[in-house]
């Protein structure tokens, strides 16, 4: 009889397996790593098999219902990553395989189909100008080789006969992916390096030659010339018959940066992002697995893309949140590529023009990066000049409308010459704080210098430490009277901009407008070429948007991000203002920036402003240090919700009493725990939420206090959910 031990992807104690029987009809058809179907607790549940042992007890032994996957992707290397991941997040090895291997496909199908390239002696298009379609899907086909029917169709957009037409005629022909027989751009049509580049990428190739596992921080502003770095580190990593893994924030809004990379290594890239139909992610996966594809250009997730030899990791824009995960497992891709790095002995390379605080604190002298740092802009472009708008000044003066008199005369400048302006509002903060519209000053918790969230009840909450204050009819500041909760919403900016300017064409750009698929990048073509002169948006434009014609950026409220209850809100707001700032004067012309805010004397505008990193980090530092947050402590964050909120407060209050035990006999005393306190959103879905917060210097011992009571908990709480996130982007 054969049994196996398998890992199930229900919430269990974190090292938990289970053994099941292997049934006849399924021996041969397992393997270590297989996705299987087993009973469990009265339900059917998806697990993986980490190995064939003896059960401890034979007695309530099930079996194993199906094979779903025999050879999910997967490999040992991973494995040895789950259980690091398992230590690291407190998750259940059974989430962290699933995660790590992605949704089951059904159909391998499309993985045998062929990329197609151009026939050599067609390389002439010329002779098809009467066909302009066909011509175009053959340019592209010229510039992306390897792509695949539908791909190619939809890159040029056009439709599948026109390919079926090509390659009828012959002009297309189908070739396998990585064969080589594509042309790359030899050395000589390389952008010479600049010598600020030249040392970067030679630091970089000796450290992939001695083939250690290293850190890099690649600290250089927009323009710099970073992505150029990534492409040369990556051709070494080639040469050394290894593999790259390139992780990008949000792969749909990276175009360009997809772009650079299929025009340097050809089919030899694989693209990795939640657009893809789960054909076409196995298709890519196998691409990688087999060693056909040496370049994974992907999202977040793609960090466990199942490459046979990894060499180099390079994560761009380092900074953003979106390589946190927010569900189970709750990762960090950043954390999980140094682990991954460490195990196989590569590179890894930060990127960014505004590297997180965490990280750049790594990068001093002693600390675990190495830093290389690009000054200035491969085209000596100047950066934008920025004005910071005293929005104060502006209610004072009378004037109500969300547009400063600056931020209109610029406009109307903009609309006269025939250029393009962008008005940028930070996403609203889902929790609603109290400002000062007088003299700025917004509400905050005593002790913890957290922004106080609103209630129904009219109270004033700490969300971090259970600080409440009923809200003041006056500012405590200033007694002025014009104290309320603020936020604008895009619509609004929209029909303010075309009441003052009638006839003005502007496109807005957020959530509702871009929910189809493929409707971001349409609109911002849209914007590109066509006649609207305004964009309005979110920090969706934030991102790697390269608009040579935009002149003005507008920044409706730095307030908004600056005042989020959460200790990196002053991060956060340095960080977008300069990268919206990055959006501005891309072409012959120097662009404007123009920031409205009711607190002009904040660090973290001033320095944006003067694009000056390190005068923020210095001050967001000696901050993070008199209030004792990350990178000063390490925190975990408990999170319970239920449907009743009696429940929801006395599990927190159980775990509280644990926690303080654990405490107790585990660690020495200076770890906080605080709350229970209501989540800052404190209810959702009519779920409420509250939590507690660890606070402690040592991560290893904040996670074992967090891990031991855990353990105690086991299933205990039925009609209360509790999740934990270890190093929390924000709480
Ligand atoms: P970053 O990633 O730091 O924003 P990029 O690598 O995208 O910078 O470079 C900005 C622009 O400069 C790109 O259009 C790129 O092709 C170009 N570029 C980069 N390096 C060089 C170089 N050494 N010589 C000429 N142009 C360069
Ligand atoms: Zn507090």
């Amino acid at each position: 009889m054969q049994y196996a031990e398998v890992a199930v992807s229900v919430p269990v104690r974190l090292n938990q397996t289970f053994h099941y029987r292997v049934p006849e009809a399924l021996k041969g058809e397992l393997k270590v790593f297989s996705r299987v179907e087993v009973p469990f607790s009265g339900r059917t549940v998806q697990g993986f098999v980490i190995g064939f042992s003896q059960p401890p007890d034979l007695q309530k032994i099930k079996d194993i219902k199906r094979v779903i996957e025999k050879e999910p992707f997967l490999n040992e290397d991973l494995y040895v990553t789950a259980r690091w991941m398992v230590r690291r997040y407190l998750c259940s090895l059974g989430d962290v395989l699933q995660c790590m291997a992605g949704s089951p496909v059904g159909s391998t199908r499309s993985s045998q189909e062929k990329g197609l390239a151009v026939v050599e002696n067609h390389l002439d298009l010329t002779g098809l100008v009467r066909a302009p379609k066909q011509k175009l899907a053959l340019e592209v086909a010229l510039a992306s080789p390897g792509l695949r029917k539908t791909e190619l169709a939809e890159k040029a957009g056009v439709s599948l006969s026109v390919i079926n037409t090509l390659l009828a005629k012959g002009l297309l022909k189908e070739v396998d992916a990585g064969s080589g027989t594509e042309n790359y751009p030899s050395l000589e049509e390389l952008p010479t390096l600049t010598a600020e580049q030249r040392l970067a990428v030679s630091k970089l190739q000796q450290a992939l030659r001695e083939a250690k596992p290293s850190a890099w921080l690649l600290h250089g502003v927009t323009g710099s010339g970073k992505t150029e770095v990534y492409l040369r580190a990556i051709e070494e990593t080639l040469k050394m018959n290894r593999q790259a893994i390139v992780l990008v924030p949000e792969i749909s809004l990276t175009p360009q940066m997809v772009e650079r990379f299929r025009a340097r290594f050809g089919s030899r890239v694989a693209l990795l992002h939640s657009a893809l139909s789960q054909g076409e992610r196995y298709a890519e996966k196998a691409r990688i697995q087999s060693g056909q594809a040496t370049v994974v250009l992907g999202a977040r997730s793609a960090i466990f893309a199942p490459v046979p030899n990894l060499g180099l990791i390079i994560i761009d824009e380092e900074h953003e949140h979106s390589y946190k995960q927010e569900e189970n497992p709750k990762y960090h891709a950043r954390e999980v590529a140094l682990q991954r790095a460490a195990q196989s002995k590569s590179v890894v390379i930060l990127g960014s023009a505004t590297p997180a605080i965490e990280s750049y604190c790594r990068a001093r002298p002693g600390g675990p990066y190495q830093l290389i740092t690009l000054t200035s802009r491969v085209d000596q472009r100047e950066l934008p000049k920025v004005h910071i708008v005293d929005l104060r000044k502006e209610l004072a003066a009378g004037n109500t409308s969300i547009f400063s008199s600056a931020l209109q005369a610029a406009l109307a400048r903009r609309l006269a010459n025939h250029e393009k302006s962008i008005l940028f509002l930070n996403r609203r903060g889902l929790a609603t704080v109290v400002v000062c519209r007088q003299c700025g000053q917004v509400m905050k918790c005593p002790r913890c210098e957290i922004s106080l969230t609103l209630h129904s009840d009219g109270w004033l909450k700490c969300h971090y430490c259970g600080y409440g204050a009923r809200a003041p009819g006056v500012c405590p500041h200033c007694a002025g009277k014009t104290i309320r909760s603020f936020g604008v919403g895009t619509q609004r900016v929209e029909e303010e901009m075309k009441k003052l300017f009638p006839g003005c064409r502007v496109l807005r750009m957020d959530a509702d407008t871009t929910t189809r698929k493929g409707s971001h990048q349409k609109l911002l073509d849209e914007f590109m070429h066509g006649e609207a002169q305004v964009l309005i948006g979110t920090q969706m434009i934030a991102k790697g948007l390269d608009i040579p014609q935009v002149t003005l950026v507008g920044v409706i409220s730095a307030d908004i991000t600056l005042h989020m209850p959460d200790f990196r809100a002053a991060e956060r707001t340095f960080q977008l203002l300069t990268q919206v700032a990055g959006r501005a004067g891309r072409g012959e012309k120097t662009g404007e920036v123009i920031i409205q805010t009711y607190d002009p004397g904040h660090f973290s505008i001033i320095t944006a402003q003067r694009h000056d990193y390190l005068g923020f980090y210095h001050k967001e530092m000696a901050v993070r240090r008199a209030l004792q947050y990350p990178p000063f402590s390490h925190l975990i964050r408990i999170l319970f919700t239920g449907l009743n909120e009696g429940d929801v407060i006395s599990a927190a209050q159980w775990w509280q009493e644990r926690l303080y035990s654990a405490r107790e006999e585990l660690v020495d005393q200076s770890m906080e725990i605080l709350g229970p306190a209501p989540a800052g959103i404190p209810r959702i879905k009519d779920r409420y939420r509250w939590q507690l917060i660890l606070k402690g210097f040592v991560s290893r011992e904040v996670r074992k206090v967090a891990a031991a009571v855990l353990e105690q908990a086991g299933t205990r709480f039925k009609q209360v959910s509790v999740s934990i996130d270890v190093d929390p982007m924000s709480l």
